[in-house]
């Protein structure tokens, strides 16, 4: 298999907020886009691994992606090892990404930051010739970093006001963390506190750009531009 872009992220339910309407937005495109989640949430508070596993699927065809997997490595302890390095990076090989989207480096999840950098040394294993006798070396051509929560200034914003509601759509797949009951609102912000919330953030990354809703990314290579005629963001 080979995909043109690839999301890795800690957590099922991580990319439905920090890159969703990204995800759907190229696939509309006609990319070929996958998901790859490291733990499946089996120390989350609500709900059972399978249950996520399950919502995380249904989340996956309303992102329209093309594959989506689970690296089962574990939650809320996710190290960045040789033996986790070395999966992710023969999983890698397998999908074949041209573009990945990693996390930020900097978050207050341990998680987080943690699946960033392991996601990033792994692309790199991937590209050895040697890593193995088995399979070919493939290492993607761009890494970008969704950075959402963090509190940085983006290196572009992706428009995504036409793949907000569908990105809101496959957040909620996951019922037994969001769903509206009564356990549901002690613990996590209820369906109409997330859709408000998630709305907020959207436009205000949005409003960076000249468009209803934003999702923000960073790159540490310098963004190249042929034609200063004709640059997307207006100054006034
Ligand atoms: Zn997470």
């Amino acid at each position: 298999m080979s995909v043109d872009l690839l999301a890795i992220a800690a957590h099922p339910d991580d990319v439905e907020q920090t890159c969703g309407g990204t995800l759907i937005k190229m696939a509309e495109t006609g990319y070929r886009t996958a998901v790859l989640d490291l733990t499946a949430g089996d120390m989350g508070t609500r709900g059972t691994p399978e249950q996520r596993l399950i919502e995380s699927e249904v989340a996956a065809k309303q992102m329209l992606v093309a594959w989506r997997g689970n690296m089962h490595f574990p939650d809320a302890r996710l190290q960045n090892d040789i033996s986790a390095r070395m999966s992710l990076a023969m999983k890698i090989r397998e999908l074949k990404p041209r573009v990945v989207i990693i996390p930020y480096w900097q978050a207050r999840h341990p998680d987080h930051y943690r699946a960033g950098e392991l996601a990033y040394e792994a692309c790199f294993l991937a590209g050895l010739k040697k890593l193995d006798d088995y399979t070919e070396p493939h290492r993607p051509t761009k890494v970008i970093y969704s950075s959402i929560y963090a509190p940085v200034t983006p290196s572009f914003v992706v428009d995504i006001s036409a793949q907000f509601d569908r990105r809101m759509a496959a957040l909620l797949s996951y019922r037994s963390q969001y769903a509206n009951d009564a356990d549901a609102a002690a613990l996590f912000p209820q369906e109409q506190e997330i859709r408000e919330r998630l709305a907020a953030i959207a436009r205000y990354y949005g409003n960076l750009i000249g468009a209803k809703y934003g999702e923000p990314f960073v790159v540490k290579e310098t963004m190249r531009v042929d034609d200063i005629v004709n640059m997307g963001v207006r100054s006034f």
